[in-house]
Formats: C-alpha cells, sequence, structure tokens
C-alpha cells in the first residue's frame, strides 16, 4: 500500500525516531515524547516503526488475531447528537428511521446464533427520546421509561433466549446504568473518540453533539473502571484532529487503564468520507497515518488489546497486522456494519486467509476479552453461566467452526 510520508526525512527528525525506536523496551510503554516523534515518522522511518510495534505485539499474544463473530443490532438509529462523520443516525421520519422491536432483536440473534454468532453488539444514538417525542412515543408504545431502559431489557432478552453474549454500545453512561447494564453484558463499549475539545467548535466534527465532550466520555469510561467493567473505547483518526491529539487521547486511556485496570481493548479507527454527511468532502486519513497510529498505539499500550476494523481499510487491511494490531473486531456473517454500510465486512475465510499469510491464526473471541472473562465469570447469576458455557478453557469461544 503507498504510505504518505508525515515529515520530511530531515536528519534531525530520523535520528530523533531512531532513538525512539532504540529506547524501546519490552513491556514498557513509550513516552509522550517518543510517540510525539514516532507517529509522524517519514515513509524511510516506518519499517522499523511497524517491526517494533509488531514484535510488541508478538511479545503480547503471540502468532494470534482474534476477532469476534457478532451480530449486529442497531437498536435505533435515531440519536440527538449531530456528528459530522456520522451515517448512522436519522431524525424521526427520514428514510431509513427505525427502532427494533423485540421480535426483531430476537430474530436477528437468533439466526446469528445458527451462524455461530457468539456476540451481540447493541448499537444506537444517544439517548434520542430527549430530543424526539416520537421516540418517546415509541418508548411509551413498548412500555419503557427511556431508550436505557430498552437496551437493558433487550441484554436481558438475548442473554435468556439465545447464547449470545450482549456488547452494549448506547452513548454516554452514568455510574448507575453501567451497574444495570453490567448484569446483562459482560464488556461494554464507549468511543472516547479524542480529547480535544476543539473538536466542539461551530463546523467541526463534534458541532452539535453533545454527548461528544471529551470530559463526559472520560468520566463514563472512569465510571466502568470504579466498577471493573471490562471496556472496549478507542480514538477516531482524521476528524480534525492533530497527530498529538492522537497520542494526547491514547495517553488518556493508558492513564485511566493504569488507574483501574479495565480497558480491555482499544480499537483505532479511521474516518471514511461518504455521501450525505456534512464532512461528504473532508480529506480521510491515508493507509500510512493508519498504520502510524496503530504501531504507536501498541508502543504507548504494549499490554492491552488493540483493534481495527478490516473493511475501513479494505482493500489493504491485512497491513496493519504489520502494525501491531492484535485483533480484527467484530466481524458479521449475517449483518451489515450498520454504521459504514459501504464498507461490508471481507468474508470470514478471506479474513482467516490473509490473516495467515501475515503469519497468525485467526480466532474467534467472546465480547470480553479472556483475561477479563474470569472476573465476570465468578459472578453469580444467569449472565456468568453463560458466559462459562461460551467459553472454551483458552477463554476464547467455544464454538470453533471454520472461520
Ligand atoms: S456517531 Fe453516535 S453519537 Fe454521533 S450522531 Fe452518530 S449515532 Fe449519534
Amino acid at each position: 500500500m503507498a504510505v504518505a510520508s508525515i515529515t520530511p526525512a530531515t536528519p534531525e527528525h530520523r535520528s530523533a525516531c531512531a532513538s525512539a525506536l532504540a529506547a524501546v523496551r519490552p513491556d514498557e510503554p513509550i513516552s509522550r515524547s517518543a510517540a510525539l516523534h514516532l507517529i509522524r515518522c517519514s515513509d524511510a522511518d516506518l519499517p522499523q516503526l511497524l517491526a517494533a510495534a509488531r514484535a510488541a505485539k508478538e511479545r503480547f499474544k503471540r502468532g494470534v488475531i482474534t476477532y469476534s463473530r457478532k451480530v449486529f443490532l442497531p437498536l435505533t438509529n435515531l440519536c440527538r447528537d449531530y456528528c459530522g462523520y456520522c451515517t448512522f443516525r436519522r431524525d424521526p421520519g427520514d428514510p431509513g428511521a427505525h427502532t427494533m422491536t423485540p421480535d426483531e432483536v430476537l430474530a436477528v440473534a437468533r439466526a446469528g446464533e445458527e451462524l455461530g454468532c457468539t456476540e451481540a453488539l447493541f448499537s444506537l444514538g444517544d439517548k434520542p427520546e430527549l430530543l424526539f417525542p416520537e421516540m418517546r412515543e415509541t418508548l411509551r408504545r413498548l412500555g419503557y421509561k427511556s431508550t436505557l431502559h430498552y437496551l437493558e431489557a433487550m441484554c436481558d432478552l438475548v442473554l435468556r433466549e439465545t447464547s449470545l453474549l450482549p456488547h452494549p454500545n448506547p452513548g454516554l453512561l452514568s455510574a448507575e446504568w453501567i451497574a444495570r447494564l453490567a448484569v446483562v453484558s459482560p464488556s461494554m463499549g464507549l468511543m472516547l473518540e479524542t480529547t480535544n475539545s476543539v473538536l466542539l467548535a461551530p463546523g467541526a466534527a463534534h458541532d452539535n453533539a453533545p454527548d461528544k465532550v471529551p470530559a463526559k466520555r472520560l468520566r463514563t469510561i472512569e465510571d466502568a473502571g470504579r466498577q471493573n467493567v471490562p471496556f472496549t473505547t478507542g480514538l477516531l483518526i482524521g476528524i480534525g484532529e492533530s497527530p498529538e491529539d492522537r497520542v494526547d487521547t491514547l495517553l488518556a486511556i493508558r492513564d485511566l487503564h493504569q488507574r483501574y485496570g479495565h480497558i480491555q481493548e482499544v480499537i483505532v479507527q479511521n474516518f471514511r468520507a461518504k455521501p450525505a454527511i456534512p464532512m461528504a468532502h473532508w480529506p480521510e486519513p491515508g493507509p500510512g497515518e493508519m498504520l502510524r497510529t496503530v504501531a504507536v498505539t501498541r508502543l504507548l499500550l504494549p499490554n492491552l488489546n488493540i483493534q481495527a476494523p478490516p473493511n475501513l481499510s479494505a482493500p489493504y487491511y491485512d497491513e496493519l497486522a504489520d502494525a501491531g494490531i492484535n485483533d480484527w473486531g467484530g466481524i458479521s456473517p449475517l449483518t451489515p456494519d450498520y454504521i459504514n454500510p459501504e464498507k461490508p465486512w471481507p468474508h470470514l475465510e478471506q479474513l482467516r486467509l490473509r490473516t495467515a499469510a501475515k503469519g497468525f491464526a485467526l480466532r474467534q473471541r467472546l465480547p470480553v476479552y479472556p483475561e477479563f472473562l474470569p472476573a465476570v465469570a465468578a459472578k453469580p447469576g444467569l449472565l456468568s453461566a453463560k458466559l462459562r458455557a461460551a467459553a472454551g478453557e483458552d477463554g476464547l469461544a467455544r464454538i470453533k467452526r471454520a472461520a
């Protein structure tokens, strides 16, 4: 894949990158200043950066890249936020605006179960009932006080009626709601995206997106940490942030993980331009930027699970395996990626072959990663029983059908 140079290869910059790479120590995160040099490394230094990241990944989890076989449940695509890059959200009355019924949720979950899925990923807009009377009416008809009450009930339904494990991704959560959802799901997620609040300014990516205030998102992630809830987060690159912002976002995640030990996965997601979004003509981050960001993520977080979605880097996604990821994220054999519907997930057999060509075995994991599983499975109740039934001895998915 062609990779754009980030910084001209001046002798000074090349020397700083060489020093940063020479200072990499096994299992020790690199410093902010090393990360700032490396995330801007020249094309000439990129192979050394990738080699260091891949070696760090191999010290963490050798020989394997995982994925989660999932169904995608867009519980509602109504959302009170208006992120400039979002194709998922709708207003009431827009073509495609929809809130799933319990029957629809169960039908998709059961179809996924037939195909060996182990994760029910609930993605939804953030608190749409605060903005739209139509959503309040929908919830009243369904018999729930809020979208989160409905989400909780649907996680419980999937848990009771199928072998799938829910992983909700509902936006900002209070400490009380984290505790409630943790009863019906082994893990949950919220993308931090960026710590730069400049993106909330008029015309920027998070203009008119009140739930994207970085301090609020950090608070949700911290509240999950206080409750030891395995948590997925990550950064979204190419939405107007700088390389320094990316490093600082990763450092904020690292800080929370150092304090609470609950970050089970960090996603590095790249912005893709799509027609009909406010940022339709915004430049996409190039493959080289993505490789540098993933590699620096690995070196800043050497012992954390790092994921990059393959469909957003197709057709060259397998090169991400050289940059230190150890997970491809949720891949569905059934449902489209409703967040990026124009970017289909790779066929699982293709993913297996291309992962193998990079020297790694593709393995199916559960929504909760193996190292976080024992604490959740030790709790009493249906969730832990379902979790123990779904997990093999290695903590990955017990269903071992061919990818
Ligand atoms: S990205 Fe999420 S919060 Fe933002 S508009 Fe889309 S659904 Fe809403």
